[in-house]
Parts: structure tokens; C-alpha cells; sequence
């Protein structure tokens, strides 16, 4: 039997999922890239990170908001490649309102994709991991699973809830040689952060270049946006052998801001 490793990354069309997917078909895993659409597009982009890499990969459009969505991914998957090594789960959306106003089904969305999908797919990986005997679950959260920010409440909420939803199943684990572990990124310049800039601008009254530097990198010491790759090799060392003791916690790539 091949000792390829099989990936899931959800939500890895674009931003830090796709680095992430890039970072592990380097490293010569199979991958499945996840969105909620279906095109051309992104079968194209599977089948080229697929040449580029010389690894399988596979697209599987599915709705991380919806959760026997979540769970017919990793079926799938399963189904396609016949194992389940690794699990990403990075699929995240934003809003940014003061709490009177955040709309409510802006709150469910959040709460659905950013935490839900991820109870959802751990849920129906969990069998086949323990089967292997063996598996890694990376958790995408945010230097905002660790601090608060005003008009974030749904993100704040959802990030800091996949803080504590990796360390349970950390522990439920531990005997079946599965880590779980959460990433938390400060700023990554990603399609999801561009889109908060306006939002932050009326938030906070400012013009583009003073809201960057003084409220969305003030708390960053290092006043630099992350990279995707950066979060992609963060990803990888937590799959290798030598973080097989490391579960249970939180890898910060956020430029010093939780030091505070
Ligand atoms: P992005 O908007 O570039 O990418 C988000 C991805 O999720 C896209 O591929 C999108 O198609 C997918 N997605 C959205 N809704 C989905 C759904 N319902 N079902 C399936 N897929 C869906 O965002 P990003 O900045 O790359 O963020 C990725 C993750 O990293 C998120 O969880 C985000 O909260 C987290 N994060 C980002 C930053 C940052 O600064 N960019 C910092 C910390 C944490």
C-alpha cells in the first residue's frame, strides 16, 4: 500500500487554504481542495497543483456552512483515496460590526463555518484516523482565538471556540497517535483581510494606510502582513513525525502580538 499521506484542506481556493494545500503537496501529500462552488476554475487549480508537485489531488466542492456537507467531504475523500491522514480545517469568513448591529444571520454563518464545519468534519474523520492509527488535525484559528478585538464578536467567538474544541479532541485522541493542534495567525494579506479593510475604515472613520497601520498591525510588534507560505510551512511541520508530541495546543505566527 502507497504511504502517500492524504490531505483534506477545506476552504483552499484561495488565501491561506491554497497555501496551505500548495505546502503539502510540496511536502507529497495527496490533497483535496474544498470550496462551496463548482467550476473549472477550481478543478483547474487541483489538476495544476496536481503537475506542478507530481502528488494527486482531487476538488470537492462542498458547503462547510451546512454540516452533512462537512461530513460527505471526508467520505469522499476516503472514498477516493482510500485513507485519511491529514486534516486542515481552514475554511473562515468575517464580519465586522458593532454588536447592536452585527446582523444575526451574519452571526450564524460565522459560527457555522468558522467552528460547526470543523466539529462536523473532525466528527466523521475521527473513525478512520483511529482505524490508521494515526492522523493530524490542524485547526486554522487566529491571534483572535487568543485576544479580543472590538466589533469582531462572531470571529472572536468561533476562534476562540476551535482553541478549546482542539484541545478536547486533543485529548480524546492522545491514545490513537492523532494531534490536533490550532494555528494562529496575526494578519495574512489574503482575500479575506483586504475585504475587512473598507469594513475597518467606517468602523473606525480612517483612510486605508492609517487603518492598516494603526489598528489592523498595531498590535503586531512585527508591523509586517504574514505570508501564506509562512502559515503553509507552520501547517507541515505540525503533519511531520517530529511534532508527533505536539498536540493540544496553539502555534502563534502573529509577529509577537499575543506576547503583549
Ligand atoms: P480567504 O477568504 O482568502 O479564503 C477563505 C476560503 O474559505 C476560500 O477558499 C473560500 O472559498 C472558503 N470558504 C468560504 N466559505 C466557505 C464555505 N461556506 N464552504 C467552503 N469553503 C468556504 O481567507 P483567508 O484569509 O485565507 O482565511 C483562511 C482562514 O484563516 C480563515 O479561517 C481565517 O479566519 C483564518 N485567518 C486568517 C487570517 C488573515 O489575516 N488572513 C488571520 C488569522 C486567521
Amino acid at each position: 500500500m502507497s504511504k502517500t499521506r492524504t490531505a483534506i484542506v477545506t476552504g483552499s481556493t484561495s488565501g491561506i487554504g491554497l497555501g496551505i494545500a500548495r505546502a503539502l503537496a510540496a511536502d507529497g501529500c495527496n490533497v483535496v481542495l474544498n470550496s462551496f462552488t463548482e467550476g473549472e476554475e477550481e478543478r483547474a487549480l487541483a489538476e495544476g497543483i496536481a503537475r506542478e508537485f507530481g502528488v494527486e489531488t482531487a476538488y470537492i466542492r462542498a458547503d462547510m456552512a451546512r454540516g452533512g456537507e462537512c461530513r460527505r467531504l471526508v467520505e469522499e475523500t476516503v472514498e477516493r483515496f482510500g485513507a485519511l491522514d491529514i486534516l486542515v480545517n481552514n475554511a473562515g469568513i468575517q464580519h465586522v460590526a458593532p454588536i447592536e448591529a452585527f446582523p444575526v444571520e451574519k452571526w450564524d454563518a460565522i459560527l457555522a463555518i468558522n467552528l460547526t464545519s470543523a466539529f462536523h468534519t473532525i466528527a466523521a474523520a475521527v473513525p478512520h484516523m483511529k482505524r490508521q492509527g494515526k492522523g493530524r488535525i490542524v485547526n486554522i484559528s487566529s491571534a483572535h482565538g487568543l485576544r479580543a478585538s472590538p466589533f469582531k464578536s462572531a470571529y472572536i467567538a468561533a476562534k476562540h471556540g476551535i482553541v478549546g474544541l482542539t484541545k478536547t479532541v486533543a485529548l480524546e485522541l492522545a491514545d490513537h497517535h492523532v494531534t490536533c493542534n490550532a494555528i494562529c495567525p496575526g494578519y495574512v494579506l489574503t482575500p479575506l483581510v483586504e475585504a475587512q479593510i473598507p469594513e475597518q475604515m467606517e468602523a473606525h472613520g480612517m483612510d486605508r494606510d492609517t487603518v492598516v497601520r494603526e489598528v489592523m498591525l498595531a498590535r503586531q510588534p512585527i508591523r509586517d502582513f504574514a505570508t501564506v507560505e509562512q502559515i503553509g510551512a507552520a501547517a507541515v511541520f505540525l503533519c511531520s513525525e517530529h511534532a508527533a508530541l505536539i498536540t493540544g495546543t496553539t502555534l502563534s505566527v502573529d509577529g509577537g502580538w499575543t506576547a503583549r
